[in-house]
C-alpha cells in the first residue's frame, strides 16, 4: 500500500468526475519544505511563522527572517507558499516578550491582536515577507481575525511597509495576495463583509471548532465533545464557502480537518478545492480524491446539512464512504 502511495503521490488530485483539488502542506520550519515536496504537495498552504520565534532569546531581525522566507519560496517555486503572520500567545507563548499573565490565553492577546499592539515586531515581519515575495510565489495571511477593523489595520501596516521599502529602493513585491484565517466565529458571521476586503479565506478548523463549541482544544476532559462534524460546524463551513463564492474569492482549509480522510467527502462536497495538511497526510488524501466523485459528494453534503446531531453525520459518512478509507 505504501509503495502505491508514493508512486501516485506526484499525480494531480483530480476527482473521478474531473474536479481538480490542490493539496498542500502545513509546515513550521524551512527544513520541512522537502517533506512537502516529497509527499507530492502542491505548495505550502500554511507556514506557521511563529516557530522561528520560539526557543530563542529575542525577536529575530528582518534580515534573518527574509533569508529564511526566501529560502522556502525558492525551494518551493513555482508552487505557492502562504506565510501566516505571527500567531504567538494562546497556546504558543514566547519567553522574551513581557505580556501579563492571562486567565484565558486563548481569548487573550494572541496572534493579530498581539501584532497590532507590538507594531514594530509586526512590521519587521511584514517587511521580510514583502522582500522575500520577490523571489517566488508568496501569499500573506493574518490569523485570528475577528472583525473588519483588524483587517484594515493590518493591511494599512502592510502598505506602509511596502512604501518604506520602495523609498529605500529595496527589492520587494507589493502585489502579494492578502488573505485571512477564518477561525473565530465572529469572522464567519461577518464573512460577507470580510470577503470584500481580501483575496482569499483559509479556514482554521482547529480554532474555529474550539471557539464555536466553546471547547478548549487542549483539554482532555472535554476532548470527546470536540468534533469537526458537529452540525453547527458544518453550517459555519457552508456559510464561509457561500460568502467566498459570492465575493469571487478562493477558500482553502488549513486546520487538521483538512487532512483527515473521514472528513474529505464533506470538504469536497462543500466545494473547498484547496486543502492544506501535515505533509505525511498528503498522499492518502490525494489518492482518495482520485477515487471519489465530486458531484456525488455535493449531493451527499447537502443531505448532511439537514442533520441535527454529530452522530448522525458520522454514521452517514461511515455508511456511504467507509469503503474508501
Ligand atoms: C487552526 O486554528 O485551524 C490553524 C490551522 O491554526 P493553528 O492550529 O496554528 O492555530
Ligand atoms: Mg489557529
Amino acid at each position: 500500500h505504501r509503495a502505491s502511495i508514493s508512486r501516485s503521490s506526484h499525480l494531480p488530485a483530480i476527482s473521478a468526475d474531473g474536479m481538480e483539488f490542490q493539496v498542500l502542506g502545513n509546515i513550521e520550519l524551512a527544513e520541512e519544505v522537502v517533506s512537502v515536496r516529497d509527499h507530492g504537495g502542491n505548495g505550502i498552504g500554511l507556514l506557521r511563522t511563529e516557530f522561528l520565534y520560539l526557543s530563542r532569546n529575542n525577536f529575530p531581525g528582518e534580515t534573518e527572517l527574509f533569508e529564511q522566507y526566501r529560502e522556502v519560496l525558492e525551494l518551493m517555486a513555482p508552487a505557492p507558499v502562504t506565510f501566516r503572520t505571527l500567531d504567538i500567545n494562546g497556546d504558543k507563548a514566547i519567553s522574551y516578550t513581557l505580556t501579563p499573565e492571562e486567565a484565558n490565553p486563548a481569548l487573550g492577546l494572541r496572534a493579530i491582536r498581539f501584532c497590532l499592539k507590538k507594531k514594530e515586531v509586526f512590521k519587521t515581519q511584514l517587511r521580510a515577507i514583502l522582500r522575500a515575495a520577490a523571489y517566488g510565489n508568496a501569499q500573506i495571511m493574518f490569523p485570528m481575525i475577528s472583525c473588519l477593523e483588524e483587517v484594515r489595520e493590518a493591511r494599512k501596516l502592510l502598505r506602509a511597509c511596502a512604501k518604506e521599502l520602495a523609498g529605500e529602493e529595496k527589492r520587494h513585491n507589493p502585489e502579494i495576495p492578502v488573505g485571512i484565517m477564518i477561525e473565530v466565529p465572529s469572522a464567519v458571521v461577518m464573512a460577507d463583509v470580510l470577503a470584500r476586503e481580501v483575496d482569499f479565506f483559509s479556514i482554521g478548523t482547529n480554532d474555529l471548532v474550539q471557539y464555536l463549541l466553546a471547547i478548549d482544544r487542549g483539554n482532555p476532559q472535554v476532548a470527546h465533545l470536540y468534533n469537526s462534524l458537529n452540525p453547527a460546524v458544518l453550517r459555519m463551513l457552508k456559510r464561509i464557502v457561500d460568502e467566498a463564492d459570492k465575493a469571487g474569492i478562493s477558500v482553502a482549509m488549513c486546520g487538521e480537518m483538512a487532512g483527515d480522510p473521514f472528513h474529505l467527502p464533506v470538504l469536497m462536497g462543500l466545494g473547498i478545492r484547496e486543502l492544506s495538511m501535515n505533509p505525511q497526510s498528503i498522499p492518502a488524501i490525494k489518492d482518495m480524491i482520485r477515487n471519489m466523485e465530486g458531484h456525488e459528494c455535493r449531493l451527499f453534503t447537502e443531505s448532511l446539512l439537514e442533520k441535527s446531531q454529530t452522530q448522525e453525520v458520522m454514521d452517514a459518512i461511515s455508511l456511504k464512504y467507509g469503503k474508501f478509507m
